[in-house]
């Protein structure tokens, strides 16, 4: 591949910055060039005027807008098709009535194929250039997650979804500790960093991810912390839930409280899973460890997920859909902890990462009193892309367009959604510059449809959908 000239208005986040301080790292170039080298990286980005003479004769590929590659940090593989799925209830109704009879039809090796290219299919479709994805209980799906991820040319992180105890519903999903554990460090062993070999570069890794606490016991929580010191070294992930829905209730935090005898959720992964919060085993928090929903968090909790540099999947769809409550986002960032955001499909019914942004504005908004609050369009941004490569730990690589990095971008023509064009052309704007910027960023995040998403590449190859 030639080097290659993105002529467009080019937004993104540069540099390294804090959650807190993101509105000062916002880049507008309004008619604006990203050229991508021979090796899919960023080789330069700037104002198109300013084009440096040795791309001067590059070809040029022109779009509407050209952002960073959305990042959803917390998305289920095994409910690709149960979106928009009649519960009856919360979370663990939900579960039982929807979600364990989807889940257990990934068994089948033929139906798990399809729902890979499926799944794969509307990753692309919403412009989801990297994804943590919660993965099915069966090996033979994941195999094919990863197959259909690797020929589309997507990042990927995943790992089988383990659960040792459960309802009769979760049956099916279920194994003992002993295979779950086989299974995990099989799959780590045949996927984890397959395409380069290493944990920095790779575009498809693995990680430990038991479906939440009460999903495995004790001793599962003990033995994945004793693979995990095993593994760690080598950049696998921990994924699960945490602190979703019903804190005061009968739900999902006191079920855990209760089971556990523990002080806190959090402490079921941090190694302290005895009665009274007694350490058990090792820690599975870290820099990647990205825990989805926190909604209901005590301070304590938020604070030992800052110093350990463990990330939060905000949901604020999925939390929506069922009734899971607010995440209180001013206290949750001014605790230090990274914040990124995830679809949480199916709980989340929009694969969309810029909806789940449009949401995340439209919750915190409505949050009451003081900690209510307006997100800036940069924060928005931010969480959507950025902060997801940091939940990954791998902000060195993608995120934004910092020289050097991988060219992980989206091309978005405002023609093929006529409200999009509509708000973005016709749409009225402050006489302030700096204002007028802004605006506009704000409605194209908020208005974004994925018909407008004309291409989406990674490493500056264009993705290819499988077909179904
Ligand atoms: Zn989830």
């Amino acid at each position: 591949m030639s080097p290659t000239v993105y002529r467009a208005h080019i937004f993104h986040i540069a540099g390294q910055p804090d959650q807190a301080d993101v509105t000062s790292h916002l880049v507008s170039l309004p008619d604006g060039a990203l050229v991508v080298d021979e090796a899919g990286t960023v080789a330069w980005c700037g104002p198109f005027a300013a084009l440096p003479a040795q791309w001067a004769d590059a070809p040029v590929t022109r779009a509407d807008y050209l952002i960073p590659g959305f990042v959803d940090s917390h998305v289920h593989f095994p409910q690709a098709y149960a979106t928009a799925a009649h519960g009856g209830g919360q979370l663990l109704e939900w579960l039982d009535h929807c979600i364990f009879p989807t889940e257990a039809r990934y068994a089948d090796p033929a139906f798990a194929d399809q729902a890979a290219r499926y799944f794969t299919r509307r990753r692309i479709a919403a412009g989801t250039t990297a994804a943590m994805v919660f993965g099915s209980a069966f090996p033979v799906a994941q195999d094919a997650l990863y197959r259909a991820t690797l020929d589309a040319g997507l990042r990927i992180v995943s790992g089988r979804g383990v659960q040792t105890v459960g309802p009769e519903t979760a049956s099916a999903l279920m194994t003992s500790e002993a295979a779950a554990i086989e299974m995990v460090a099989d799959e780590i062993s045949r996927w984890h960093a397959i395409d380069t070999g290493d944990a920095r570069t790779a575009k498809v890794q693995v990680g430990i991810v038991p479906r939440f606490s009460l999903s495995v016991t004790p001793a599962t929580l003990a033995a994945m912390g004793e693979l995990y010191d095993e593994v760690r070294g080598r950049g696998v992930y921990f994924h699960s839930h945490l602190n979703e829905n019903n804190r005061k209730g009968d739900g999902e935090i006191a079920a855990v409280l209760g089971t556990y005898g523990v002080n806190s959720y959090l402490d079921t992964y941090d190694g302290h899973f005895l009665p009274g919060s007694k350490q058990g085993g090792s820690t599975l928090l870290g820099r990647r460890s990205t825990l989805a929903h926190a909604v209901h968090s005590q301070a304590g909790e938020l604070a030992r997920m800052a110093e350990t540099g463990t990330s939060i999947a905000h949901c604020p769809t999925s939390q929506l859909f069922l009734g899971s409550g607010t995440m209180p986002w001013r206290a949750t960032v001014a605790a230090g902890v990274n914040v990124s955001l995830g679809s949480d499909i199916g709980a989340g019914d929009e694969w969309l990462i810029s909806r789940v942004a449009g949401d995340c504005y439209k919750v915190h908004i409505s949050e009451d009193g003081d900690a209510g609050t307006a997100l800036h369009p940069a924060e928005l941004l931010f969480a959507a892309t950025l902060a997801g490569a940091r939940a990954l730990d791998m902000e060195h690589a993608f995120g934004n367009f910092d020289e050097g990095k991988d060219a992980d971008f989206l091309l978005i023509d405002k023609k093929l959604w006529e409200p999009l064009d509509g708000m973005l052309s016709m749409g009225i704007r402050s006489d302030d510059e700096d204002e007028a910027t802004l605006e506009e960023l704000f409605t194209l995040l908020m208005g974004l449809r994925q018909p407008a998403i004309a291409g989406v590449f990674v490493q500056g190859t264009r993705a290819v959908a499988p077909p179904l």
